[in-house]
């Protein structure tokens, strides 16, 4: 227990900690009687973590009003044990070098987004978009989308060495995510809820389905799954 926690590691408590002390220091700048002058000096240092500084690895969907870090939330029980599975999973392809994510909901986020902030690499998911999800797919898509975005983490930490070099990004996460599906030994119909889930929710960074399918094909036979139990899942 003690080795997966202290390789790849969602966590949440602490991320909460400082979620809401952003807040307080987001919502002190708001007194009233404080000048727009001073407002200003304030905002300065947070301008080196804003957002907009933040690289974006993959998302999927599009925000209507800009990320605000300042939102960030943290994650739901049921989603926090998702992530744990996926965690579980997936870390034994990166120790010892692993990444260190954080797991967010915010309403300001795209549907779902891996960000480099930093330091720090969040993966941030809208609520209402794992909500729709979850009861259109169950557990099996949100695995899916969790085994994709720590797929990207993992890629650019520490690649396995099976990892094809001519593969883009996007296809070196869903073989990322296809081997997650294999080591959680997902059933036919959450493999097959994973797999449809991925193909309706894709980026416009992600490359037709045509070619992520033999990726995500890959990385499950790479990873101990069987072949014929994946042809029959992703027909
Ligand atoms: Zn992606």
């Amino acid at each position: 227990m003690k080795a997966i926690l202290c390789g790849l590691l969602l966590f949440a408590v602490g991320a909460l900690g400082e979620a809401r002390a952003r807040q307080r220091a987001a919502s002190k700048d708001e007194r009233p009687g404080r000048s727009a002058e001073r407002k200003r000096d304030s905002a300065q240092p947070q301008e080196k973590t804003a957002p907009t500084t933040a690289r974006v690895l993959c998302t999927l969907g599009s925000t209507a009003s800009p990320y605000n870090a300042y939102l960030d939330q943290r994650p739901t029980g049921d989603a926090m044990e998702l992530s744990g599975k996926v965690n579980a999973a997936l870390v034994a392809m990166c120790r010892p070098n692993c990444p260190t994510l954080a797991l967010f909901r915010n309403s300001t986020a795209a549907n779902l987004m891996l960000i480099v902030d930093g330091a720090r690499t969040k993966i941030l998911y809208k609520p209402e978009f794992f909500t729709s999800v979850y009861d259109n797919y169950g557990d099996g898509g949100i695995l899916a989308l969790l085994a994709h975005e720590v797929g990207h983490a993992i890629d650019t930490a520490a690649p396995p060495p099976w990892m094809k070099n001519g593969w883009t990004p996007e296809l070196r996460a869903d073989a990322l995510a296809g081997c997650a599906f294999a080591k959680m030994n997902l059933g036919a119909s959450a493999l097959r809820a994973g797999l449809t889930t991925l193909s309706k929710y894709p980026s416009p960074a992600h490359p037709s389905w045509e070619m992520r399918l033999p990726a995500l094909e890959a990385g499950y036979t790479q990873c101990g799954g069987d072949r014929m139990t994946f042809a029959k899942a992703g027909n």
